[in-house]
């Protein structure tokens, strides 16, 4: 298949590129689109054959649900049999925007969307480009990540070309996604609500507006083999480069020294070694492939780069990634879940 590849402008979209992408997902075709967490592999939300062509192209496993955006609120009333008094709350204070909700699904909405779960997630999201299409398309569209299954999520659309050009129809351009991270996903199906994938949308501000929530305990810690997730990606191994990724904890110092006696002993080895570090720290590494994640006094900096960042060592192509850690606070949930999970929780404390 040829992918076609056009740019549009974030600012003023081109509608006559939108709505030629908008026909191919009508179609029962596969476009690629900007969103402000990552970008978005996109497929009529309705057609069980096109949904099927996202999981082909992924490469992911069929009970890993989809996730169905909207351009507009009225396109969830379709889709959900009810939205509870806690979804209304998180859709008045967020949406549009980086948070998905798990509602009971309506009969319309197919079983290959939902990873053959009565629930489905639902997203709204804020990015102008993403929004137009959704709504020139006239149909949910379910967009999943737009890269190949377990590989850090695409942030670029160089990212969607590398890893799925000649297996979808489209890939629309429209710049660096702007948080970086996939969206919160909030299960508000059931009274209490309960965070399934931190994200931009922090806890505290959920919990400022709906009072206390669960965190469903595989969002920090080590899935084991035979848990049944309330998110069934959860069980799935996830954004990891090639390279092995290993996160050294402890303080400051003693990071930057273990580190340095990791790397040097790894390269007299034969391997080829890589460190991911910050602003503050990246002088402070004796290494060829030292690459800066962010800021860690600027959070939103880590978590917009740092797919970038993880798909550039398996460009360059090291064999082990030495990374520090950061603050699970806020933001950093988001950020330290993804990290947490490229390196499949594997730690050295010093
Ligand atoms: P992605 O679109 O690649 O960010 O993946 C979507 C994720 O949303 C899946 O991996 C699931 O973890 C989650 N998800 C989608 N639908 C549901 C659902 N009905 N219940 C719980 N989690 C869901
Ligand atoms: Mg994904």
């Amino acid at each position: 298949m040829n992918t076609k590849l056009v740019k549009v402008d974030i600012e003023n979209p081109d509608m006559n590129i939108l709505g030629e992408a908008a026909e191919i997902l009508r179609n029962g075709g596969l476009v690629a689109f900007p969103t402000e967490t990552v970008y978005g592999l996109g497929a009529n939300g309705l057609d069980e054959q096109a949904c099927k062509k996202i999981y082909e192209a992924k490469g992911r496993p069929s009970d890993n649900p989809l996730i169905l955006t909207i351009g507009d609120i009225s396109g969830l009333y379709p889709i959900v049999s009810r939205v509870t008094p806690n979804a209304e709350k998180i859709i008045n204070a967020f949406w549009p925007g980086p948070i998905t909700l798990v509602l009971p699904k309506a009969e319309c909405v197919p079983m290959t969307v939902t990873g053959g779960l009565d629930t489905v997630a639902v997203r709204f999201p804020s990015n102008k480009i993403a929004r137009e299409l959704i709504k020139a398309a006239g149909i949910p569209v379910a967009a999943p990540s737009a890269n190949s299954s377990g590989k850090p999520s695409p942030t670029r659309a160089s990212h969607v070309e590398f890893d799925l050009n000649g297996k979808i129809d489209m890939i629309i351009d429209g710049g660096a996604a702007d948080w970086g991270l996939e969206s919160t996903i909030l299960d508000v199906s059931e009274d209490r609500p309960v965070l399934l994938r931190p994200g931009a949308v922090t806890q505290e501000m959920i919990e400022e507006v709906v009072g206390k929530i669960d965190v469903d305990p595989a969002v920090f810690s080590k899935p084991s083999g035979d848990i049944v997730p309330k998110a069934p990606g959860m069980k799935y191994k996830h954004y990891s480069p090639s390279a092995r990724v290993i996160l050294v904890t402890g303080p400051g110092e003693n990071v930057i020294k273990t580190i340095n006696e990791k790397a040097k002993e790894d390269a007299q080895n034969g391997l080829k070694v890589g460190i991911m570090a910050t602003e503050q720290t990246k002088d402070s590494y004796n290494c060829s492939s030292v690459l800066v994640v962010g800021d860690r006094n600027r959070p939103e900096t880590i978590g917009a780069n740092l797919f970038k960042i993880l798909r550039k060592f398996d460009f360059i192509g090291v064999d082990v990634v030495y990374s520090e850690v950061f603050d699970e606070d806020g933001e950093g949930a988001a950020i330290m879940n993804r990290l947490n999970k490229a390196a499949g929780f594997n730690y050295i404390k010093c």
